[in-house]
């Protein structure tokens, strides 16, 4: 699966990312175009990346490093896998937009359709931050309804109304909610600690009859990974029902990855509601929302809930998409959640020789590692983690030649392109970094 660089290198220096973030942030805000790419929580400069092949990302320096971000989930495959690129090369030749509804577009309709189950009907979008505002405005429309309830710690997107109490960049920038969302956005939404469904009750038994929906990522990624406890998820389903409400489930980030058919594959819990994005569209910007043909008639054309998009349904990013869950093949999902195990294990056995209380923790193939010694199940457990020794941590395998997420809050991508250099880097550097998290001191 893909191909290592021809020679490794590390150890080249940063001046090159240096320079050029130091001329992005004069042209760019933070000079990066998404928070999370920043090293705002490990501070040092972010790596430019100038090319990618199978599991290493090569920085503007020479640097060679093991990716275990993933694009932040998207590539399963490794980076430029042939049959991918092949099929963005094709489908570029024939033109790049059209503004016009193309054959390929049903097919990766159909593909998601036939994964899972509850869906009937999808509706392609650009972002996963779409795929969530228009869910959520489609359940609002079903219902006529305002009020959603969302689970502190999980992380939607940036849409208004989703922003409170969030994970990934906000809880990594440790913001409670943006400015910029008024008052009236944030009103609507109650936020509740994820994996506590007496809490979501109790708000249902407060004001059953005003909410539209719950949104809860399916199994919890942004605050770290966090998978729902058992029940959680058929609790959910259970309660929205008896209140007439629409369970919206986040598969942006799970979809695809952890099964053939997402956290669905697993847990077999049938949303009303469903997001997709990320693997879906092989790494090219595209995503999608769906659920039974019954609710998603009430969209713009067939119904009066308004949701379009110019770029919509991109011939390229379709072709991506359908190509990377073309090739995930069985053997792709075994090595993912091999190589999840395998990875998990290792960080687990450094951090125990070095004496470093930690937890290691899986959502499927999904992991985290929460400097802390009790099991995680909700963003104040994650927040009461030695977040403090993550940036020693990140930054000593960084210098090795491993590029995990830059925050404590973020969840570990494995691809199936994990390969024997790859792992060799990721051994030798792994005891040096569990040493540097030993070493950290607490603010
Ligand atoms: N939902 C979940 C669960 C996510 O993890 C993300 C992004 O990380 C989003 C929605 C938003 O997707 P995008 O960044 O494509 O807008």
């Amino acid at each position: 699966m893909g191909s290592a660089p021809s020679s490794l290198v590390t150890g080249r220096g940063t001046a090159a990312s240096s320079n050029l973030f130091a001329r992005a942030s004069a042209a760019i805000p933070g000079g990066v175009n998404s928070p999370v790419r920043a090293f705002t929580s490990v501070g040092g400069t972010p790596r430019f990346i100038a090319s990618a092949a199978g599991p290493w990302l090569t920085d503007a320096d020479g640097n060679s490093y093991v990716d275990l971000i993933c694009s932040w989930g998207p590539m399963i495959l490794g980076h430029a896998h042939p049959a991918v690129v092949e099929a963005v090369r094709t489908a570029a030749g024939s033109g790049l937009s059209f503004g016009a509804p193309t054959a390929a577009e049903i097919e990766l309709a159909e593909a998601i359709i036939g994964r899972v189950g509850p869906v009937e009907q999808v509706r392609l979008v650009n972002s996963g931050t779409e795929a969530t505002m228009s869910a959520i405005r489609l359940a609002r429309g079903i219902t006529g309804r305002k009020v959603i309830i969302k689970f502190a710690g999980c992380y939607h997107g940036h849409v208004d109304a989703l922003l409170a109490q969030a994970g990934s960049g906000v809880a990594t920038l440790g913001l409670p909610t943006s400015p910029g969302v008024t008052g009236a956005q944030a009103a609507d939404t109650v936020v509740v600690p994820y994996n506590d469904i007496e809490a979501v009750r109790a708000v249902f038994a407060a004001r059953g009859t005003e909410v539209a929906c719950v949104i809860t990522e399916a199994a919890a990624g942004n605050m770290g990974a966090i998978a729902p406890l058992p029940g959680f998820n058929a609790a959910l389903r259970e309660v929205c029902h008896a209140h007439g409400a629409l369970l919206v489930v986040d598969e942006v980030m799970t979809g695809f990855r952890v099964s053939p058919s997402g956290w669905f594959g697993i847990d077999g819990v049938a949303g009303d509601l469903y997001t997709f994005g990320k693997v879906m569209s092989g790494g090219l910007p595209a995503a999608a929302f769906g659920g039974p043909a019954e609710y998603m008639a009430h969209l713009a054309p067939a119904g009066p809930v308004y949701q379009a998009g110019t770029l919509s349904g991109n011939p390229v990013a379709v072709a991506a998409g359908l190509a990377t869950l073309r090739a995930a093949d069985d053997a792709v999902y075994a090595a993912l959640d091999a190589n999840a195990v395998r990875l998990g294990g290792l960080i687990g056995a450094a951090l125990t020789a070095a004496g470093v209380p930690h937890r290691v923790q899986y959502a499927a193939n999904m992991l985290s590692v929460f400097f802390t010694a009790d099991e995680v199940h909700d963003y104040a457990g994650a927040q009461a983690a030695a977040t403090w020794r993550f940036p020693a941590f990140f930054h000593a395998l960084l210098d090795r030649g491993v590029y995990p997420p830059p925050s404590a809050y973020e969840a570990w991508f494995v691809s199936a392109a994990l390969d024997d250099e790859a792992w060799q880097v990721i051994e030798a550097a792994l005891p040096a970094a569990a040493r540097a998290a030993a070493a950290a001191v607490a603010p």
